[in-house]
């Protein structure tokens, strides 16, 4: 079996509502989705959300490189994924969406010639696990009504973004608390807003109200404050930003610095590194969380099926399309009542819809693109 061809697809998917965290506000999602064909007539899909304050790359950078891996990849066997996976490591640094993006593809093709999910190709462990929500910075009066109508639909775990104003964050997470009660789970991303002492600070204040994880508190170079911070509180500190790949969470680990890790595909660079992630942190006895950027059903999908063969992977935050106001894919994973069930089609199980990849299209300046 040979690749024959890669085909890229930059969209833009308008928002339902702009998200704000510490660091950006967005209205779209810009998003690249990547087809890889065969000489076998079966091909795979993928997709890079390149986040260039997180990932290093800007969308139009993400989309020149592209051009150079199609190049390599032609005439190579799709099946040789970690030699692939490997290879594209050692050829060009960083570029981590890119490469997770031609991963998924290259398991969605050897899922189709296997015939099994991707899931089970990996060892599976569960086929559904529950999400949690995210709610974006907003006024405090907005937090609350949005969090009461994700619990009406049926979510028991919400992550709210926090980190633009202490006092605000504060209330919010009092009047969360007052009115859904804690039946439902909170979970708090500052987005590398704070620095140490203000995070022992704000979180002995908020710590009553039941927090279950705190991400990424400090800049994600600080990892002398995360583990200040993780030796002053109850609530376990998560890094997000700080760890890329498994060498990354090696690191943390060694320097006692976090309680877990939260692994994206779009930062580790694709299905194997995330498996190894979950791996070596399962064998140092702590947890994984696993989370997304602006993604549609595609790269969520292929998330999912990562969770799906790994019992670490505990803290469960695949949203990133709930605030879009359509994709241009169909099937993938399903969210039922905030739980989310894996497909039992061969591969990722997604497929692309060719009617809205043209709606979608991303024909503007690249570069004018930020986040
Ligand atoms: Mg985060």
């Amino acid at each position: 079996m040979k690749v024959t061809d890669i085909k890229v697809y930059p969209q833009e998917i308008p928002l339902v509502e702009p998200f704000k965290i510490a660091f950006a506000e967005v209205n779209e999602a810009h998003t690249i989705i990547v087809e890889v064909l065969t000489d076998e007539g079966i091909s795979g899909i993928g997709e890079a959300a390149p986040t260039s304050k997180i990932t290093g790359e800007t969308f139009s950078q993400a989309i020149e490189n592209l051009k150079y891996i199609r190049e390599w990849l032609i005439g190579k066997d799709p099946l040789y994924v970690g030699k692939i996976e490997d290879e594209l490591n050692s050829m060009l640094l960083g570029n981590s969406s890119i490469k997770a993006a031609i991963s998924m593809a290259l398991y969605d093709i050897l899922g189709k010639v296997s015939n099994k999910p991707v899931y089970k190709l990996l060892g599976a462990y569960r086929d559904h696990f529950e999400t949690d929500i995210t709610i974006g910075i907003k006024s405090v009066e907005d937090t609350v009504k949005n969090a009461l109508k994700h619990v009406e639909a049926g979510f028991k775990v919400l992550k709210i973004k926090v980190g633009i104003n202490e006092e605000e964050d504060i209330e919010r997470i009092k009047k969360l608390r007052d009115a859904i009660g804690y039946d439902v789970r909170i979970r708090l991303d500052a987005n590398q807003a704070w620095s140490a002492n203000q995070a022992v600070s704000i979180m002995r204040k908020i710590e009553r109200y039941e927090i279950e994880l705190l991400e990424q508190p400090t800049p994600y170079w600080d990892i002398n404050g995360l583990r200040y911070i993780k030796e002053r509180i109850e609530v376990p500190v998560i890094a997000d930003e700080s760890v890329h790949t498994a060498r990354d969470a090696i690191r943390l680990i060694k320097e006692s610095a976090v309680d877990g890790v939260n692994i994206k595909l779009m930062k580790c660079g694709g299905i194997g590194e995330a498996i190894k992630i979950a791996r070596v942190v399962e064998a140092e006895g702590l947890k994984c969380m696993i989370g997304c950027m602006e993604e549609t059903r595609i790269a969520l999908t292929a998330a999912a099926h990562v969770v799906g063969a790994s019992k670490n992977i505990v803290y469960i935050d695949l949203d990133g399309n709930l605030n879009m106001v359509d994709e241009p894919a169909s099937g993938g994973m399903e969210l039922k009542n905030g739980i989310i069930h894996l497909p039992s089609k061969s591969g990722l199980g997604v497929e692309l819809d060719r009617e809205k990849l043209v709606k979608y299209k991303f024909s503007g300046d690249y570069k004018k693109i930020q986040l």
